[in-house]
């Protein structure tokens, strides 16, 4: 969509693209039987500086980071074999390359460009961050959040909330990578071979690479993990700007996790009726005066809410805000799939990340339990691979798999998908009771919940209390809607304890 706004290529449009364009820019005024003139939208964008942010283009590239890694040569047959080859320099495929290698395994990561800056901009509570010992790869935190349920109804968090810094994480990992003599190889998967002990890679480049393990860290479109049910996943989609704005009205120390006042739609009756049935909230990190990370999101939708819409509230909000955007710096496009089953368990190729069921299903959030999950996975890699028992083939799938997800945490993540269910059933006043009952919840219990680190019983604890503090209109909700996916949860439960 963002082409569609760049002025130069206008008179190559087709007639729809020319609707989405009027419609974007006008979105009240627009009717399906209205000829659009080319020119006029034209005009409109270029005239258009600051009513909407959607025309700029971003004025940072990313860039490489520079650092001195070890490759793979390709031409040395003995140096393409490996204990564990990683596919994906993501976050969690930095992780566990770096968790493993400690330990004497010897780890070849394959990724297009390993050492190009991640593009996302990732957001993490500090706490979370401070006890994986990462708290130096934070550059801007925040000492409180809030969340603004309506108009009359804000909740201040005691709670700090940090951005990540990208270059910092990803140059530390690469460190550490470096110290444990990983090896990379600049180029894509495209195919996965088995033996019964052994595994190799086909890349893009022709290079093959054999190993007794391949995880696939590639992240959440990856092709080469397994299910064996339906995908039914919801999906977070949001579109986000860090941008150097004339003024905007966050509080400096205060970190806005969600916004859900919807006055913004007061003059846009079809945006307004549809955000009531699905609605998306501002998150917004402010770093100065002038310079801010906004997203408007939809925190699940299936099926997806549509970008368009997405973008459409965030002018809206945006212009009722009166934050004037000078330039954007950065822009985001984000699609989580959330929910849904986990991978088929044993497979071959072991997941982590995007693609092996770790992101929350209520929030999408992934990056803080990725960095401490691909420890417990690291361990499991040790401990086959790193004895003289060298437990390979099967044997090794069924650990790595059990030992990433034994039966409680799969209960466990069952329960969490449960609330992403119960969160796609509620309407605007549904998610707003929602969350002004979850935010009242005794601290220990919304923290943990956010940050996936409660047990079984303190969940059950969890659902008590939220009904207990719920409003009336609430507690109906979650008695009309809840039953449907409380029983299908306590089917799979039952099923992943047999
Ligand atoms: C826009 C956005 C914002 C997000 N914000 C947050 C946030 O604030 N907080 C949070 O906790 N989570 C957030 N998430 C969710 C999640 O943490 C991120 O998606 C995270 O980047 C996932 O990490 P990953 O390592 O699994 O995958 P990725 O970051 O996607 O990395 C995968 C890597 O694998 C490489 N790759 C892909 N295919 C191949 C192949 N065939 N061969 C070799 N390499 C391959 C890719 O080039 C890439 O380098 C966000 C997600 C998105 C999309």
């Amino acid at each position: 969509m963002e082409s569609l706004l760049r002025p130069s290529p206008f008179l190559t449009l087709s007639t729809s693209q020319l609707k989405n364009c009027y419609s974007l820019l006008n979105p009240s005024v627009f009717s399906p039987k209205q000829s659009i003139n080319p020119r006029k939208c034209r005009n409109r964008i270029k005239s258009s500086k600051f009513d909407s942010f959607l025309d700029l283009e971003p004025t940072s590239k990313p860039e490489a980071i520079d650092f001195d890694v070890s490759w793979v040569n390709p031409s040395d047959h003995r140096s393409r074999r490996f204990d564990v080859i990683i596919i994906g320099a993501g976050p969690a495929g930095l992780r566990l390359a770096e968790q493993v290698s400690q330990y004497g395994i010897q780890v070849c990561c394959v990724d297009p460009s390993p050492l190009s800056m991640w593009p996302n901009n990732y957001g993490v509570w500090v706490d979370e961050f401070e006890s994986l010992g990462l708290e130096d790869c934070l550059d801007k935190t925040w000492p409180m959040a809030c969340v603004h349920i309506d108009d009359l109804r804000t909740k201040y968090l005691d709670r700090a909330y940090g951005r990540v810094n990208r270059k910092e994480l990803k140059q530390k990992l690469l460190s550490g990578c470096v110290m444990n003599e990983v090896k990379f190889h600049e180029a894509k998967v495209w195919k996965i071979e088995h033996e019964e002990f052994e595994s190799s890679v086909v890349c893009s480049d022709g290079v093959e690479l054999k190993a007794s393990l391949i995880v696939d860290a590639s992240g959440f479109t990856s092709p080469f993990i397994e299910y064996d049910k339906p995908r039914n996943h919801g999906y977070q989609i949001a579109h986000g700007i860090l941008a150097e704005v004339e003024d905007h009205p966050f509080d400096l120390d205060k970190m806005l996790l969600m916004d859900w006042r919807d006055s913004h739609l007061g003059n846009e009756p079809y945006l307004r009726r549809d955000n009531s049935k699905i609605p998306t909230f501002l998150y917004a990190m402010p770093f100065s005066s002038n310079l801010v990370f906004l997203e408007e999101t939809s925190l699940v939708s299936r099926p997806t809410l549509s970008y368009r819409d997405i973008k459409r509230r965030m002018v809206a909000r945006l212009r009722h805000l009166g934050i004037k955007v000078k330039s954007v710096k950065e822009n985001e496009k984000c699609l989580i799939p959330m929910g849904g089953p986990l991978p088929k368990m044993p497979q071959n190729v072991m997941a982590i990340g995007g693609n092996s069921g770790i992101v929350h299903p209520s929030t999408g959030y992934m990056v803080a339990r990725t960095m401490s999950l691909t420890s417990i996975l690291a361990d499991s890699i040790v401990e086959c691979l790193g004895s003289t028992r060298m437990i390979r083939g099967s044997p090794l799938y069924h650990k790595v798999w059990n030992g990433l997800w034994p039966v409680e945490r799969r209960c466990i993540r069952e329960f969490y998908t449960f609330g992403m269910e119960t969160l796609l059933k509620l309407d605007l006043d549904g998610t707003r009771g929602f969350f002004d009952a979850f935010f009242d919840l005794d601290p220990q219990y919304w923290e943990g919940f956010l940050s996936s680190r409660l047990s079984l019983v303190e969940l059950a604890m969890l659902c008590l209390s939220l009904f207990g503090h719920a409003s009336n209109p609430s507690r109906l909700d979650i008695v009309t809607k809840c039953p449907a996916p409380l029983i299908r949860m306590m089917g799979k439960m039952a099923i992943e304890t047999i």
